[in-house]
Protein backbone atom coordinates (compact mmCIF):
# COMPACT_ATOMS: atom_id res chain seq x y z
CA UNK A 1 0.00 0.00 0.00
CA UNK A 2 1.92 2.87 -1.74
CA UNK A 3 -0.26 5.80 -0.61
CA UNK A 4 -2.53 6.67 1.53
CA UNK A 5 -6.63 6.88 -0.18
CA UNK A 6 -6.98 10.23 -0.02
CA UNK A 7 -10.59 11.03 1.11
CA UNK A 8 -10.86 13.70 -1.23
CA UNK A 9 -15.06 13.20 -0.47
CA UNK A 10 -14.91 14.48 2.88
CA UNK A 11 -16.99 17.82 2.67
CA UNK A 12 -14.84 20.39 3.61
CA UNK A 13 -15.88 21.49 7.33
CA UNK A 14 -14.03 23.81 9.32
CA UNK A 15 -13.72 21.82 11.91
CA UNK A 16 -11.37 21.54 15.37
CA UNK A 17 -12.58 19.26 16.98
CA UNK A 18 -9.96 17.58 19.64
CA UNK A 19 -10.92 14.20 18.21
CA UNK A 20 -8.49 15.51 15.26
CA UNK A 21 -5.71 16.54 17.74
CA UNK A 22 -6.04 13.02 18.93
CA UNK A 23 -6.03 11.39 16.16
CA UNK A 24 -3.46 13.47 14.81
CA UNK A 25 -1.50 12.33 18.25
CA UNK A 26 -1.90 9.08 16.88
CA UNK A 27 -0.66 10.06 13.51
CA UNK A 28 2.58 11.23 14.72
CA UNK A 29 3.10 7.82 16.95
CA UNK A 30 2.22 5.84 14.04
CA UNK A 31 4.92 8.20 11.83
CA UNK A 32 2.62 9.20 9.33
CA UNK A 33 2.91 12.50 10.21
CA UNK A 34 5.91 14.26 11.70
CA UNK A 35 6.57 17.41 13.15
CA UNK A 36 9.35 19.31 14.15
CA UNK A 37 11.16 22.28 15.28
CA UNK A 38 13.62 24.15 13.98
CA UNK A 39 16.19 27.00 15.56
CA UNK A 40 17.80 29.49 13.59
CA UNK A 41 19.06 32.24 15.04
CA UNK A 42 16.90 32.04 17.56
CA UNK A 43 14.08 32.15 15.33
CA UNK A 44 11.50 29.25 15.88
CA UNK A 45 10.22 27.23 13.01
CA UNK A 46 7.51 24.23 13.07
CA UNK A 47 7.29 22.16 10.62
CA UNK A 48 4.58 19.57 10.18
CA UNK A 49 3.85 17.30 7.56
CA UNK A 50 2.75 14.02 6.46
CA UNK A 51 -0.76 12.47 6.73
CA UNK A 52 -4.41 14.78 7.21
CA UNK A 53 -6.08 13.17 10.31
CA UNK A 54 -9.32 13.84 8.51
CA UNK A 55 -9.05 13.59 4.82
CA UNK A 56 -5.74 11.51 4.86
CA UNK A 57 -4.52 14.10 2.14
CA UNK A 58 -0.50 14.79 2.47
CA UNK A 59 -0.02 18.00 4.28
CA UNK A 60 2.97 20.35 4.50
CA UNK A 61 2.54 22.89 7.53
CA UNK A 62 5.55 25.26 7.98
CA UNK A 63 4.78 28.01 10.74
CA UNK A 64 6.93 30.76 12.37
CA UNK A 65 5.12 31.11 15.57
CA UNK A 66 5.91 34.68 16.71
CA UNK A 67 3.94 34.63 20.23
CA UNK A 68 6.58 34.08 22.79
CA UNK A 69 3.80 32.84 24.67
CA UNK A 70 3.91 29.48 22.88
CA UNK A 71 6.45 28.68 25.26
CA UNK A 72 5.73 26.71 28.44
CA UNK A 73 8.70 28.31 30.44
CA UNK A 74 6.81 31.48 30.34
CA UNK A 75 3.77 30.17 33.04
CA UNK A 76 4.31 32.15 36.00
CA UNK A 77 5.08 31.47 39.53
CA UNK A 78 2.01 28.74 39.24
CA UNK A 79 1.99 25.76 41.39
CA UNK A 80 4.00 23.49 39.03
CA UNK A 81 7.33 23.49 41.24
CA UNK A 82 10.56 23.97 39.59
CA UNK A 83 11.83 20.23 39.91
CA UNK A 84 12.16 19.25 36.28
CA UNK A 85 13.10 21.41 33.54
CA UNK A 86 11.96 20.33 30.51
CA UNK A 87 12.44 21.99 26.82
CA UNK A 88 9.76 24.32 25.68
CA UNK A 89 7.15 23.00 24.06
CA UNK A 90 5.67 24.79 21.08
CA UNK A 91 2.27 24.14 20.53
CA UNK A 92 1.00 24.97 16.90
CA UNK A 93 -2.36 25.19 15.20
CA UNK A 94 -2.22 23.30 11.56
CA UNK A 95 -5.33 23.53 9.19
CA UNK A 96 -5.64 21.01 6.88
CA UNK A 97 -3.23 22.17 3.95
CA UNK A 98 -3.72 18.83 1.24
CA UNK A 99 -3.62 20.95 -1.37
CA UNK A 100 -7.75 19.63 -3.04
CA UNK A 101 -10.12 21.68 -2.60
CA UNK A 102 -12.80 19.32 -0.88
CA UNK A 103 -16.49 19.04 -1.37
CA UNK A 104 -18.18 22.08 0.09
CA UNK A 105 -15.03 24.18 -0.18
CA UNK A 106 -15.21 27.90 -0.19
CA UNK A 107 -14.03 28.86 -3.49
CA UNK A 108 -10.51 29.34 -3.56
CA UNK A 109 -9.54 27.04 -0.13
CA UNK A 110 -8.18 23.68 -0.42
CA UNK A 111 -7.75 21.26 1.78
CA UNK A 112 -10.52 19.50 4.18
CA UNK A 113 -11.22 22.60 6.66
CA UNK A 114 -9.81 20.86 9.38
CA UNK A 115 -7.60 22.60 12.31
CA UNK A 116 -6.26 20.40 15.11
CA UNK A 117 -3.03 21.09 16.85
CA UNK A 118 0.56 19.95 17.68
CA UNK A 119 2.75 19.95 20.51
CA UNK A 120 6.73 19.82 19.51
CA UNK A 121 9.39 20.19 21.69
CA UNK A 122 11.93 22.58 20.69
CA UNK A 123 15.14 20.46 21.71
CA UNK A 124 17.63 22.92 20.03
CA UNK A 125 15.47 26.22 21.33
CA UNK A 126 17.43 29.20 23.24
CA UNK A 127 16.95 28.83 26.73
CA UNK A 128 13.50 30.39 27.66
CA UNK A 129 12.93 32.94 30.09
CA UNK A 130 13.65 30.36 33.38
CA UNK A 131 17.09 29.68 32.64
CA UNK A 132 20.00 32.28 32.69
CA UNK A 133 19.77 34.98 35.70
ZN1 LIG B 1 -7.48 17.20 5.36
ZN1 LIG C 1 -7.80 16.48 1.57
Amino acid sequence: MAAPDHNTAEPWEPTSEFTWTDRAYDLLEQNLLHAQVDVVDGVLTTKVWGRCPRCAGQLHDVQVPTAVGDFAGTRGGGGWGSAVPEPPVVIVDVTCGCGVPHLDAPEGTTGCGVTFRVELVAEGAPPSTSVTP
